[in-house]
């Protein structure tokens, strides 16, 4: 199929829309602040204008083939964002509905990370895979699951939470309300709270002291770790291992060809990959050893939204196209 597609990746503070061909290239891209108190409506709005901007950049004036959107809490099956922690959109906004006000094109919805693993699919390291599980590494922690080269979406549109998953019962609070999920240990937030408390249990001086608890970054301890520091080394070895220990779980669910790692704290590289690849195997049960590849996405940092969310109005398109041919 010739032509473009609307992708757009709406975050807590900034959305980023951009219009991509079936190669994966972008053609023009702009990113517009999200207010999030605001009515989504109004960011539907904007949006449209924004895109009528970038589309006039384009040196034909062929319009666009169909319209996706990654956004949290986002849901597949009824074109909903629902009860998003960092956008205050109540319940349930139907953002379908919003964009085909403006636009009669077919319009797809998922959360940020089963766009995320789209993209690795159509435009990534994942081309050719069949099944694989991407693990996003932010301020949280997502999961997209491609089972038979489709995303995985459940009964209910929500399938494939891993973040959430109990790692420890009665542990740390999670902003989901509940303790001890997965996200408050693995991710650039949860390596934070594990240095605090390794902190608060060793003695051993590091530079990590010297920065104020609530000013601490897991940049700081990315740094502090390729120093050498004791206190973020065992930080990195202690999320690697609860990591690995819930990907093996995952592996036991769908056995994949292979996982990846992407987001900000996966840039880590191999600070993290290599415990985690470490931990994985000696969790994993014997018939899945040596099996299943743990690898960094292929798509170019930054990009990963916005190339997802475009994928996935792609892959409706080429479906609805093979099914009509
Ligand atoms: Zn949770």
């Amino acid at each position: 199929m010739n032509g473009y597609v609307i992708g757009i990746d709406i975050g807590g503070t900034t959305t980023a829309v951009g219009l991509v061909d079936r190669a994966g290239r972008l053609l023009a891209e702009a990113t517009i602040p999200t207010r999030p108190d605001e009515a989504a409506v109004l960011l539907a709005d904007r949006l449209h204008e924004t895109i009528g901007q970038l589309r006039e950049t384009l040196p034909h004036p062929a319009g666009p083939a169909g319209i996706g959107i990654g956004a949290p809490n986002a849901n597949y099956y009824r074109g909903t964002v629902e009860n998003a922690v960092n956008l205050r959109w109540g319940p349930s906004v139907n953002l379908v509905e919003l964009f085909r006000r403006h636009y009669a094109l077919p319009v797809a919805v998922t959360n940020d990370a089963n766009a995320a693993a789209i993209g690795e699919q159509l435009f990534g390291a994942a081309r050719g895979m069949r099944h694989f599980i991407v693990i996003t590494l932010g301020t949280g922690l997502g999961s997209g699951i491609v089972v038979n080269s489709e995303l995985l979406y459940g009964a209910d549109g929500f399938a494939g939470e891993l973040g959430h998953t109990v790692v420890e019962p009665d542990g740390r609070l999670c902003a989901c309300g509940n303790r001890g999920c997965l996200e408050t240990y693995v991710s650039a937030t949860g390596i934070c709270r594990t240095v605090l408390a390794l902190m608060a249990k060793r003695c051993d001086d590091s530079p990590l002291r010297r920065i104020a608890p609530d000013a601490l970054t897991a940049k700081d301890i990315h740094e502090a770790a390729r120093s050498g520091d004791g206190i973020a080394l065992e930080a990195y070895d202690a999320t690697a291992r609860v990591l690995g220990m819930k990907l093996a779980d995952a592996v036991a669910h769908l056995s994949p060809e292979a996982i990846f790692l992407t987001g900000g704290f996966a840039a880590s590289g191999e600070l993290l990959f290599a415990p985690v690849k470490r931990y994985l195997e000696t969790f994993l049960l014997g018939i899945y050893r040596g099996k299943v590849a743990l690898l960094p996405s292929g798509l170019q940092e930054g990009t990963g939204g916005l190339l997802g969310a475009a994928a996935l109005i792609w892959h409706e398109l080429d479906r609805l196209g093979g099914r009509n041919g």
